[in-house]
């Protein structure tokens, strides 16, 4: 099988019948198979893929079949998909199966795009590094001692060791960007409200937003065409798919913001300061303004999506009771605290309980005034420091990461200094803006860096343009 490089190369090849949509999906089973030891897939949905794949064949040859034929799509396994288990990578929602598809996977499946399986991710989507999960930890494709990142880590492992052309990940505060500059991939965090979160196991709602993932950004940018738009089951998805789909002519001069807190940032590894400095001098050799600004809000970053994410997943996570569904459900038949507890103490990893008592705590009487308001504060100078920004600027650009990726179990004991990490890609969740990472440096088969872009709220699309043209032509 040719090596993959997009899905318009695929496309010509599968309606000029060199190659099938039945032969891509056996060749994927295969291969997943094959990479079983970094733990990438949970399941493959190895009969509805085959069963679908045989239909879209049969379309194709009647010249009847979607945009997205022949795509071959990994969800994270937070991504309901109707008929098929969904844990969230968690014990507590260990067989579940899930009754009804998200939105995003109605819209993929009607443009005949096929689901191949689900993947592995920090429990409930929180961590950096995939060891979160309670199926074990995701192996780097490129260096199985490092951490693919977190936590979608699965999903941008999945994209660099070919085991599916797409995935799906989610980002709340970097989920999606984070690893995909530990993989060495593309990652797109969507602006928030372009993309529907119905049938997205929610971690923090206000901040969540389901983006792809992969190796190109024109299937990026076909991805977001199908599945971005209005959805009457998400009232928070304002954007209709036409705002998705404006296109305005670039200018030829862009203005580059750079956030000085962020490219002096004490935390920053010497490979991400070398090659992101090594990227400024290229975009300003082309002829691009880079303006530098300052951005002492920077620091409150990180505790205020701490304490504002804690206290969302504190109550989105208190549906898990053992009642309805989930871990213990029809297996205790103690009284009805008792089995709550019991489904909580036992189906839940340790990072989400530090997480649901933060958040518990910062909501609590006394408590609240102290932590949440203030968080609440913050985000709102953010989000207005972010705009102010890109009323002069057309986007901003920072490293995704401050750091290479982490050796296995290298943080394992420490959650605050990992919550530190997270530094750059915060601020894109708290605002609201969309944002993407590429990759911007890689030595061999050693540590990647990603480069992150930051841009205007709706404007989806300019980003995905912009980081097309510096992949291209400027690392
Ligand atoms: N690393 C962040 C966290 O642990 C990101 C999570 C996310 O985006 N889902 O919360």
């Amino acid at each position: 099988m040719e090596p993959y490089s997009n899905l318009e190369n695929l496309q010509k090849e599968i309606f000029s019948g060199k190659i099938n949509c039945v032969q891509l999906v056996e060749h994927f089973i295969e291969r997943i198979e094959k990479k079983k030891s970094l733990n990438i897939f949970l399941e493959v949905f190895e009969k509805t893929a085959l069963d679908l794949a045989r239909k879209i064949d049969k379309k194709i040859k009647n010249n009847s079949a979607g945009g997205l034929a022949g795509l071959i799509v990994g969800i994270k396994d937070n991504i309901c998909y109707k008929g098929h288990c969904v844990s969230a990578s968690s014990k507590i929602l260990n067989g579940f199966e899930s009754t009804y598809s998200a939105t995003v996977i109605e819209k993929l499946l009607a443009e005949d795009a096929i689901i191949i399986g689900r993947i592995n991710c920090d429990e409930f989507a929180m961590g950096s590094t995939n060891e979160n999960s309670a199926y074990g930890p995701v192996k780097n494709p490129l260096n199985s001692n490092l951490t693919p990142g977190g936590s979608s880590g699965g999903c941008a492992a999945a994209i660099v060791a070919n085991l599916c052309h797409v995935s799906l990940g989610s980002d709340t505060g970097g989920s999606i960007r984070q690893p995909a500059s530990f993989c060495s991939i593309i990652g797109f965090k969507p602006s928030y409200g372009m993309v529907s979160r119905h049938g997205l196991i929610a971690y923090a709602s206000s901040f969540d937003q389901i983006g792809p993932m992969g190796k190109s950004i024109q299937d990026i940018d076909r991805v977001m065409e199908v599945i971005s738009g209005k959805d009457n089951f998400d009232s928070t998805c304002v954007f209709d798919k036409a705002d998705y789909k404006i296109k305005t002519k670039p200018p030829k001069k862009i203005n580059i913001c750079v956030i000085k807190d962020a490219s002096e940032h004490k935390l920053l590894h010497k490979d991400v300061k070398k090659s992101f400095a090594k990227l400024l001098h290229n975009l300003k050799n082309a002829g691009h303004n880079i303006k530098e600004f300052e951005m002492p809000i920077l620091k409150y970053l990180v505790p205020a999506y701490y304490i504002l994410t804690t206290a969302e997943a504190s109550s989105n996570l208190a549906r898990y009771d053992g009642i309805k569904y989930g871990y213990s459900k029809g297996r205790m038949t103690k009284n009805w605290s008792e089995i709550i507890k019991q489904t909580r103490s036992r189906g839940f990893g340790k990072e989400v309980k530090r997480r649901i008592l933060l958040g518990t705590f910062v909501l609590s009487e006394g408590y609240y005034d102290n932590y949440y308001s203030k968080a609440q504060k913050i985000r709102r100078l953010v989000q207005k420091e972010t705009e102010k920004i890109l009323q002069s600027c057309d986007f901003i650009l920072l490293p995704t990461s401050p750091t290479i990726p982490f050796k296995l179990k290298e943080k394992h004991n420490d959650p605050t200094v990992l919550y530190l990490q997270d530094v750059f890609t915060v601020q894109a969740n708290l605002s609201g803006n969309p944002a993407i990472s590429i990759p911007i440096f890689q030595y061999k088969n050693d540590a990647p860096v990603g480069g992150q872009l930051i841009g205007k709220k709706g404007k989806d699309k300019e980003l995905l343009h912009f980081g097309n043209e510096i992949l291209k032509n400027h690392v």
